[in-house]
């Protein structure tokens, strides 16, 4: 029987350690196929690259990077690099270093990367974990977390266009959330640089979120897995009727 090909990048970036220990999670499953961008791409949520040349380099067997975003790398691994092998029956995203909650989750490149295998009708989930890097977890803290979501993988392969989204602390337990809302302070940094001049940051304020129970905020702080199911339909169901008495004409 030919084994399970999994597909799995990141906005991280190649080499980086939610990456490696997603991809050991995943290897007793199946052959794991490594396409990443080869530099940090977080907040480029569904970027595809359109206006100048895309390539991929081999790093290693099953090993790429590509100069691209996420979505490049999903596009292109399944189009290109995977054109061979044929399409992989799952695609995986992250993990994530730092959290992906609520309204943030239309910057992710991560959440993206999985939205682009959903549009192929491949399964796909990302994969967050907040504060990898603040918490100095390595390889060896995570792998217990990704085990118990490893095990439903296989079991819900079979779901199509969704993306599901589990998100890791020291787990109490599992949490079926919805996204959340964040409150941005707004504003944006500004600072002067050697030569006099100005430049600025977007983001590095911290952002509080509304308190709901049953948001993705409030499982993680609570110390529960959140799993959120996202789909990719944007359409306001709620407000088509409204609309539609706008009688809207030329
Ligand atoms: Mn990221």
């Amino acid at each position: 029987m030919q084994p399970l090909s999994i597909l799995i990048t990141n906005d991280d970036g190649y080499g980086t350690e939610g990456l490696k220990a997603l991809e050991e999670s995943l290897a007793p499953m199946g052959a794991v196929w490594v396409i990443a961008p080869d530099r940090e791409q977080s907040g480029q949520g569904h970027a595809l690259t359109l206006n100048h040349p895309l390539r991929f380099q081999r790093r290693a067997p099953r090993h790429f990077v590509v100069q691209g975003t996420p979505t490049d790398c999903v596009y292109l691994g399944i189009h290109t690099i995977l054109k061979e092998e044929g399409r992989p029956r799952l695609v995986v995203s992250g993990i994530n270093r730092g959290y992906n909650l609520g309204d943030d989750i239309t910057y992710s490149g991560t959440v993206s990367a999985a939205f682009e295998a959903t549009l192929m009708s491949l399964p796909s989930r990302p994969r967050l974990l907040g504060g990898l890097r603040d918490r100095g977890l390595g390889r060896a803290g995570l792998r217990p977390e990704i085990r118990p979501v490893r095990s439903d993988l296989a079991a819900r392969s079979r779901s199509r266009r969704e993306a599901l989204q589990p998100l890791r602390q020291p787990p109490r337990g599992v949490r079926m959330t919805r996204q959340g809302r964040r409150i941005y302070p707004g504003g944006v940094i500004e600072r002067i640089d050697p030569k006099g001049r100005a430049y600025y940051w977007i983001g590095g304020q911290s952002a509080d979120w509304e308190d709901d129970p049953e948001s993705d905020f409030r499982a993680l702080a609570d110390g529960f897995v959140s799993v959120t199911p996202l789909h990719l339909d944007l359409t306001h169901y709620k407000v088509m009727d409204l609309v539609r008495r706008w009688n809207l004409d030329l």
